[in-house]
């Protein structure tokens, strides 16, 4: 099946994604100046979003990543919160921010925080690449968000996906509905 058939619209397009990141970088390089950041990139959903934003940070980084479970191979949260692939690197004391593919009812965010928070990092901030707002359940909200959601879509691509698959697209694309409500 091809793209096209999978998604009624491109919501961001390559090009697009690839300046916000830009500018998310330029942003978290100028509040981190002279201090040395962790990148915690929450797998699968943001290895896309990490590699784009790595390389638009000019301040000393380092990278680890986290495999969490919350959700099944529908488009609702499960309500489970299970680590995977827990952390590699020592954060103890360390400046740590979670880079998300997206923030919808904020389950997953709300336990990776206190999951993250056991380490005794030194400050903990989130970097989510898309939020939706509109779906929160949990008072909880992203300190970098790159795009804002208002609609109720579903949405594949660039890391994303719906039951494993579509996470190739290099654009953010809506689900059709036709591809999950049969
Ligand atoms: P939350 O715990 O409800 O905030 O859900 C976060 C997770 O839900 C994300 O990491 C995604 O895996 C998944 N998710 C939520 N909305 C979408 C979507 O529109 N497309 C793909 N995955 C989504
Ligand atoms: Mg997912």
């Amino acid at each position: 099946m091809s793209n096209t058939d999978v998604c009624e619209k491109i919501l961001y397009s390559e090009e697009t994604i690839t300046n916000r990141c830009k500018e998310l970088g330029m942003q978290i390089s100028s509040d981190y100046e002279n201090k040395e950041v962790t990148l915690i990139a929450i797998l699968n959903g943001s290895f896309m979003f990490i590699s784009d934003l790595i390389k638009t940070i000019t301040i000393d980084c380092r990278v680890d990543f986290l495999q969490v479970s919350t959700y099944g191979a529908s488009t609702q949260s499960s309500g489970k919160f299970t680590v995977k692939k827990p952390l590699s690197l020592d954060i103890e004391g360390k400046d740590v921010i979670i880079v998300e593919d997206i923030i919808d009812t904020g389950f997953t965010l709300v336990n990776l925080l206190n999951y993250i928070k056991r380490f005794n990092p030194k400050s903990v901030k989130t970097c989510t690449l898309i939020d939706k707002p509109h779906r929160r359940t949990q008072e909880i909200n992203a300190d970098y968000a790159g795009f804002t959601m208002s609609k109720d879509e579903f949405i594949v691509g660039y890391g994303l996906d719906y039951a494993q698959k579509y996470r190739n697209f290099p654009y953010i694309g809506i689900l059709k509905e036709e591809m999950y409500n049969n």
